[in-house]
C-alpha cells in the first residue's frame, strides 16, 4: 500500500527517524544477507522502501548491499527526496539514483555497473514475468559473468516485526487520535434513519479531521443482517431499531496503520444480542490477558478468544483470527489466527511487536459483533494502545 506522502508527521513531540535507528533497521536485514551469502537485495515492496530509506512515494526500487542503500525515484520524486533528506527524514547512507524512463532498464544497467554475483530479490513481491526479464536483461548485460538470482522471503518483513523507539512513538500518538475518533462516533454518529453509508462517510470525515491523511481501509459499517459478513461494505439501508452495528475503521499517521471496531446497539435489541455481545467481550479480555502472559504465543491468544467464544457455544460463529500485525500495513506479522497444520501458532510474542486483538461472532437472524483495540507488547506484558469505551452501549434514537 503506498503512500503518496513524503511528509513526516508534524507532531513536533516526534522526530524523524534517527540515523541510528535506520541502521539498526538495515543491520537487521544485512544479518540475512550475509546468511544467505548475496551481495545485494533488490527491494520493490513500497512498506519496505519505506522502512529502509524513509521515503514514501507511489513508485521506487532499493537496493541494500553489505554497506550502502540505494534509493532508484523517478523525476516525478527527486524534489520530494532532496527535502525528506534535508528534514533528516532519510537513511543516513542513501545514495539517491535518478531513474529516467523505465525502472527495470535502470535496474539492470545498475546491477551491470555494480557485478554482483549473488543477487537477493522479494520473490513474496516480484512477478515471474518481470524476474525472468531482469534475469535475461543482466545476462545479456553482462555476458559470461552472469549473476545468482536468490529468492530471499521476508527479510524485510521480519525486521520489521519488533516495531523500534520511533515506530511506537507514532502508534501512541495514531492510537490515541483513533482512540478520539471512536469515542465520538459511538457518541454523535450512529442514529436510527442514518444509512450505513451516510455513517461511514461520516468516520472518514472526523479521520481525516484527526490528523489522519487518509483510512487505512475502506471504512467498515455493518448493520443488522449485514453485520452477519465480517467484511460487509456499507449500504444504503438505515440503520434501525434491534439492529447491531458493527463499526470498524482505521488511519494511517506517520505511514503507520492502527485499526479499532467497536460494536453498538440501536434501540432495545434481544436477550440473544445482548448475549453475544457479552460473549465476544469476554473474548477480547482474555486474548488481551493472554497476550500479556509471559511467554505468550501468537497462537495462545486466537486460543484465549476462541476458547472463551467456545464455552458459549459461539466458536462456528467466529470465523477469522483473533488479530494481525500492524505497521506501514493494516495486514503484516505477526498473523494471530487458529492453529492448524500450516499455522501452528508458535511465535512468541516479543517487546516491541504491535497488533490488533479482535474476536468477533456472526449469527444469520442475530447479527454480529466485533471489538478490535491495538496493542503493544512490551517487557512488562500487553499495553493496549486503542482505549475508547468498549462496553455494552445502547443507542436509543
Ligand atoms: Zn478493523
Ligand atoms: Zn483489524
Amino acid at each position: 500500500m503506498a503512500s503518496s506522502s513524503t511528509s513526516v508527521p508534524s507532531d513536533a513531540s516526534i522526530a524523524a527517524t534517527s540515523a541510528e535507528l535506520f541502521l539498526a533497521r538495515h543491520d537487521r536485514v544485512r544479518a540475512v544477507l550475509r546468511a544467505r551469502g548475496v551481495d545485494a537485495l533488490i527491494v520493490g515492496h513500497l512498506p519496505n522502501i519505506t522502512y529502509l530509506s524513509g521515503f514514501s512515494g507511489s513508485a521506487g526500487l532499493v537496493v541494500l548491499t553489505l554497506d550502502r542503500l540505494y534509493l532508484l525515484v523517478d523525476f516525478r520524486y527527486s524534489a520530494a527526496v532532496n527535502r525528506a533528506a534535508r528534514a533528516g527524514a532519510l537513511a543516513p547512507e542513501l545514495a539517491a539514483i535518478q531513474v529516467n524512463g523505465s525502472y527495470d532498464r535502470r535496474l539492470v544497467a545498475f546491477l551491470a555497473e555494480h557485478r554482483w554475483t549473488r543477487i537477493g530479490f522479494e520473490a513474496r513481491h516480484l512477478s515471474v514475468a518481470r524476474h525472468d526479464w531482469l534475469r535475461r536483461s543482466l545476462n545479456a548485460a553482462q555476458g559470461a559473468t552472469a549473476a545468482e538470482w536468490v529468492a530471499v522471503d521476508d527479510a524485510v518483513e521480519q525486521a520489521r516485526l519488533r516495531k523500534d523507539v520511533h515506530e511506537i512513538a507514532l502508534f501512541r500518538e495514531a492510537a490515541r487520535r483513533l482512540s478520539g475518533v471512536a469515542t465520538s462516533v459511538v457518541r454523535d454518529v450512529v442514529h436510527v434513519g442514518r444509512s450505513e453509508i451516510e455513517i461511514a462517510a461520516d468516520i472518514d470525515w472526523r479521520l481525516r479531521h484527526a490528523g489522519f491523511a487518509k483510512p487505512a481501509f475502506d471504512t467498515i459499517v455493518a448493520a443488522g443482517p449485514n453485520g452477519a459478513l465480517p467484511h460487509a461494505v456499507p449500504t444504503a439501508r438505515p440503520v434501525a431499531s434491534g439492529d447491531l452495528v458493527v463499526l470498524d475503521f482505521g488511519g494511517v499517521y506517520g505511514g503507520y496503520c492502527v485499526d479499532l471496531t467497536r460494536t453498538v446497539a440501536i434501540g432495545h435489541v434481544s436477550s440473544e444480542q445482548r448475549r453475544l455481545f457479552d460473549a465476544v467481550a469476554e473474548a477480547h479480555a482474555a486474548a488481551v490477558t493472554a497476550a500479556g502472559a509471559t511467554g505468550a504465543t501468537t497462537g495462545a491468544v486466537d486460543d484465549a478468544a476462541r476458547d472463551t467464544l467456545r464455552t458459549h457455544g459461539l466458536d462456528a460463529y467466529f470465523g477469522h483470527g483473533t488479530g494481525h500485525g500492524l505497521g506501514l500495513e493494516v495486514h503484516e506479522a505477526p498473523r494471530l489466527t487458529k492453529r492448524s497444520a500450516d499455522y501452528p501458532g508458535d511465535t512468541r510474542l516479543d517487546p516491541g511487536m504491535v497488533f490488533t486483538i479482535e474476536p468477533g461472532a456472526y449469527v444469520e437472524g442475530v447479527g454480529g459483533v466485533r471489538i478490535e483495540d491495538d496493542v503493544l507488547v512490551t517487557p512488562q506484558g500487553c499495553e493496549l494502545l486503542t482505549d475508547a469505551p468498549r462496553g455494552w452501549r445502547e443507542i436509543l434514537m
